[in-house]
């Protein structure tokens, strides 16, 4: 696909319970708009990965499905927002998840001129999360998402996208951490809908169709958010 050129670098942040397909829509506009794609899920897990202060404090949270402290993930947002990359325009995915998170970006992007072009809320029905999620994994070469049965590989075992022929699961993808999961994002993220409706950004979709099409809705959203 061809990338088409934003007139501005967007601030674009994705909202929606896990299991919305804020990851796979973040890797589409991405491909799409040439922006950069910022999970704060992958980051922690990288963390996790490879032994930091902060991934030893944050492994068992994750594990537990609760939400990390405020103070870690705006540390680690924060760093990888300053990499030049980032300069091309940015996609949250899994950040902000608090109110405090949220104000916090506000000041970030105050620092550095920038605004948000758009908050994106992906319309869901909690029942249809849990399947999605138990059923979901990626390649290890390339991180593309598959789902045992919403999306598997043309050739069995083979990633498309790669060819690499390695794939893993996240370890929270089980029934019981998606609950808490799914709670933490009731109790906590769902609030910011509101507030980034109060900052006149808000923008919903419904984000219960196939992929294609919520990225086509998407990426109708996001051109309109950058006029
Ligand atoms: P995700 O990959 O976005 O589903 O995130 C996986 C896990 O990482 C979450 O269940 C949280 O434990 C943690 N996490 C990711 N992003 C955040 C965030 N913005 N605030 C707090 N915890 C987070």
């Amino acid at each position: 696909m061809d990338t088409e050129v934003l007139s501005t670098p967007a601030v674009l942040i994705l909202l929606g319970p896990p299991g919305a397909g804020k990851g796979t829509q973040a890797r589409k506009l991405e491909e799409q708009f040439g922006l950069v794609q910022l999970s704060t899920g992958d980051l922690l897990r990288a963390a996790v990965a490879a032994g930091t202060e902060a991934g030893k404090q944050a492994k068992a949270v994750m594990e537990a499905g609760d939400l990390v402290s405020d103070d870690i993930v705006i540390a680690i947002l924060r760093d990888r927002l300053a990499d030049p990359d980032c300069a091309r325009g940015v996609i949250l995915d899994g950040f902000p998840r608090t109110d405090a998170q949220a104000r916090a970006l506000d000041v970030l992007l105050a620092e550095t001129g920038q605004k948000i072009s758009a908050a994106i809320s992906l319309e869901v029905n909690d029942d249809a999360m849990v399947t999605r999620i138990s059923g979901r994994y990626t390649c290890a070469g390339c991180g593309e998402g598959y789902h045992d049965t919403f999306k598997t590989p043309q050739t069995k075992g083979v990633c498309d996208n790669c060819g690499d022929t390695e794939f893993k699961r996240r370890a929270d993808d089980n029934a019981a951490t998606v609950a808490s999961r799914l709670r933490a994002y009731h109790a906590q993220t769902a609030p910011l809908i509101t507030y980034y409706d109060g900052q006149d950004v808000l923008e919903r979709i419904n984000a219960m169709g196939g992929i294609d099409e919520i990225a086509r809705g998407l990426a109708t959203i996001v051109k309109g958010a950058m006029r």
